[in-house]
């Protein structure tokens, strides 16, 4: 039994498009891309004249690194978004195949299923908001190729335990990808399922550098997973997915002094987490502030469209969560920066301790 066996058939027998730079590679002289020989104004020694390299080695080897993987572990594209979508178009066949989630969850898996016409099966989140993982087990059908778990949760924050995750991954082994969407891990407790990819092959895990490395602008995501998952996602990839000034970005970004700096923004974002949650949970008409392990929280009021416009007058914008199942009356407000959480807090009458 191979892992691929799981995957859309008519893929692996298909012919990938195969790029001028995935053929050969960069030369001294490079006359195979149709590419212009001269760098743009303003090239600034990048090379913008030429494509870039569809899975940047440095890169590779620099979140292998920092994640704990080896680099045939590693897939980059553009988000963590892309990655969800390789998934659910690499393993659902269009009408036949399905794809579980545990809402309220992040709207990208369910969109993908929809775009491919892959069935949704929803597991929702017990009453305290965390996965019950008997249900997913009892609901996982025969044709469910994908199970994505987010932790923490976007959008109400809480944390898988490393040991349900396990047993999911053990229980679904040779049936179904169990995929453990890691967006928000940065800031919270626990370790990431990472660490016991080499134990399930049919476990993935999705990074980005969209959070805690201040890095949305430049999508850059990752998949972590099973090294013939990445070879056969590469395949449906597109040819060129990163542009070469967002690679160039996310190096700067990993190098040790930013790897220091998100460090030190992290810890403030946790600080300031406690401190807005404590905050709020005094303000007259907020119910609820679930606990969240992740740079967000999901907050309940009495009235959340009146809190809503009472913020957008002050020009502050939140999330309204209310469309999402279970969420009525919530609002996601993310951690900002010391200043403009105490402008939040002032907005809304909360004693803010000074900062
Ligand atoms: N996963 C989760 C849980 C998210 O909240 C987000 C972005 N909001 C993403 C994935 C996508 O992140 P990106 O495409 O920027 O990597």
């Amino acid at each position: 039994m191979s892992i691929l066996d799981l995957a859309r058939p008519e893929l692996l027998s298909l012919t990938p498009y195969s790029s001028a730079r995935m053929e050969a590679g960069a030369a001294a002289v490079m006359l195979n891309a149709n590419e212009s020989p001269w760098p743009p104004p303003g090239d600034d020694g990048r090379a913008l004249n030429r494509y870039p390299d569809p899975q940047p080695q440095q890169l590779i080897e620099r979140l292998a690194k920092i994640y704990g993987v080896s680099s045939k572990q590693v897939l980059v594209g553009r988000g963590s978004d892309e990655a969800i979508d390789l998934l659910v178009r690499g393993f659902c066949r269009s009408g036949r195949d399905a794809v579980a989630m545990c809402p309220p969850t992040f709207g990208m898996y369910a969109a993908c299923a929809g775009i491919q016409d892959a069935q949704v099966l929803s597991i929702a989140l017990t009453s305290d908001f965390v996965v019950d993982v008997d249900a997913v087990l009892n609901t996982v059908t025969a044709t469910t190729k994908l199970l994505f778990l987010c932790s923490p949760n976007n959008p109400t924050g809480d944390v898988l335990r490393l040991a349900d995750i396990e047993r999911l991954a053990s229980m679904l082994a040779g049936r179904c990808l169990v995929i453990v969407d890691e967006a928000y891990i940065e800031f919270s407790d626990v370790v990431s399922a990472s660490t016991v990819l080499a134990a399930y092959e049919n476990l993935g895990v999705l990074r980005t550098l969209s959070k805690a490395w201040a890095l949305a602008g430049a999508r850059i995501g990752v998949l972590l997973a099973h090294p013939d998952i990445v070879q056969f996602l590469r395949r449906i990839m597109p040819p060129y997915p990163l542009p070469t000034p967002c690679v160039v970005a996310a190096l700067a970004a990993l190098d040790d002094e930013g790897q220091e700096q998100m460090r030190r923004r992290v810890v403030i974002t946790r600080s300031e987490r406690a401190r807005v949650s404590e905050a709020l949970s005094q303000v007259t008409g907020v119910r609820r502030v679930l606990r969240s392990q992740a740079n967000f929280l999901a907050v309940q009021f009495d009235d959340s469209a009146r809190v809503y416009r009472q913020l957008l007058v002050a020009g502050m914008v939140v999330r309204n969560l209310s469309a999402y199942p279970g969420l009525d009356g919530f609002l996601r407000i993310s951690i900002g920066t010391p200043q403009e959480n105490s402008q939040l807090l002032d907005v809304l009458g909360a004693r803010a301790e000074a900062t």
